[in-house]
């Protein structure tokens, strides 16, 4: 077997215990004497499961009981534009803070539902920090603030909530979920699209707090209606059924590991062992504030573009996979969510070491 250490943004590694136990229960699954693919979302086997998962995910993050979880649909992009339609109407603004390709995209999509408002933006520093809140403009009637607690493509990421007053808060959470502890009682709504800390592609999960459900139009269609969708468990129609069990096991496999207070100490040692290396070097470059780096995307430039394409190739050959950064950055991106082990980036920056050496 030749599985190296999968550096991938999203779809992204997955524990490889994980992988084994989903191997293991491929043809039968929990004595259904079929595999969990092919069996009715109805029945009382999966069923079990997805109360299971919803279990293990409210104890992992300590969901208090005045919030709904529900497993979804659609990617995080289709949430970008659902959001303004089950909590907003186009009458009401909503404000945006953006640090990041997907905080823009997520106020873009939700433009024809609701007034969106950019409260704050770092498109003029490329997206390398956080607005500084002193330049926040916040109105305090906005339906609801949104922002993205980690941009995966420029690897900026909050260190704490917003301090926004009463205004409920909207968090795409899609690259960090579940890598350290969060307050949920803080938020009005957290999303995540799972190829990342959750599982497979296909999957969303999206955690509402109660009085935000009371305000889905009643008359929008009910497939994108939040309140129809917790009023049937998230079974409106046919769940995605394998996504949803390998979320589960994703969430044994947290609780094992000690849950997301041991994830969060391994993130930040793995974090901290890569971006010492990098201050370090006078090889390699991370361009983000450092109040405000990734702990689970790590960009990071070469002192010449043309050595990007040996460096993929050496490192590829190395084990070390899907370094290439993304095409608004260039040069590489690690990502270090949870399924990657601290002995993942010892071997990248023990590469990146030689490399240097060799390049200088
Ligand atoms: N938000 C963030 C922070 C992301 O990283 C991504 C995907 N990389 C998305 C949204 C879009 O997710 P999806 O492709 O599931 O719609």
């Amino acid at each position: 077997m030749s599985r190296g250490y999968n550096f991938s943004a999203g779809p992204a590694a997955l524990p490889e215990e994980v992988l084994r136990r989903a191997q293991s229960e491929l043809l039968e699954w929990n004595g259904a004497r079929a595999s969990v693919m092919e069996i009715s979302h109805r029945g009382k086997d999966f069923m079990a499961l997805a109360a299971e998962s919803e279990r293990d995910l409210r104890e992992l993050l300590s969901i208090p009981s005045n919030y709904k979880v529900l497993f979804l649909q659609g990617g995080a992009t289709q949430h970008f534009a659902q959001i303004p339609m089950n909590i907003a109407s186009r009458t009401q603004s909503a404000d945006y803070v953006v640090n990041g390709d997907w905080g823009e995209k997520a106020a873009k999509e939700a433009k024809p539902a609701v007034g969106v408002r950019i409260a704050a933006t770092s498109q003029a520093t490329n997206y390398d920090r956080i607005p500084p809140r002193e330049s926040w403009d916040l109105d305090p009637n906005a339906a609801y603030f949104h922002y993205t607690p980690n941009e995966t493509i420029r690897g900026v990421e909050f260190m704490d909530i917003p301090e926004v007053g009463n205004v409920p808060i909207v968090a795409d959470m899609s690259s960090t979920i579940l890598s350290r502890p969060i307050d949920v009682s803080r938020f009005g709504i957290i999303y995540a699209g799972a190829q990342k800390n959750i599982g497979a592609a296909g999957l969303v999960v999206l955690i509402i707090r109660d009085d935000l459900l009371a305000r889905s139009p009643k008359d929008l269609p009910k497939i994108f209606s939040y309140a129809e969708q917790a009023a049937q468990d998230s079974m409106l129609n046919t769940p995605n059924t394998l996504g949803w069990y390998l979320a589960s096991v994703v969430f044994k496999w947290l609780k094992e590991q000690g849950g997301v207070e041991a994830m969060a100490k391994r993130n930040r040692a793995k974090a901290e062992l890569l971006y010492s290396y990098i201050d370090g070097s006078e090889f390699y470059t991370n361009p983000v504030d450092k109040s405000a780096r990734s702990w689970m995307n790590v960009p990071f430039t070469l002192p010449r573009e043309e050595l990007d394409a040996v460096f993929l190739k050496e490192s590829e050959a190395a084990g070390l996979l899907y370094l290439k950064g993304h095409r608004a950055v260039g040069g590489m991106r690690a990502s270090i969510y949870n399924a990657i082990p601290i002995e993942g980036v010892q071997a990248l920056v023990d590469f990146m070491k030689d490399f240097a050496k060799r390049n200088a």
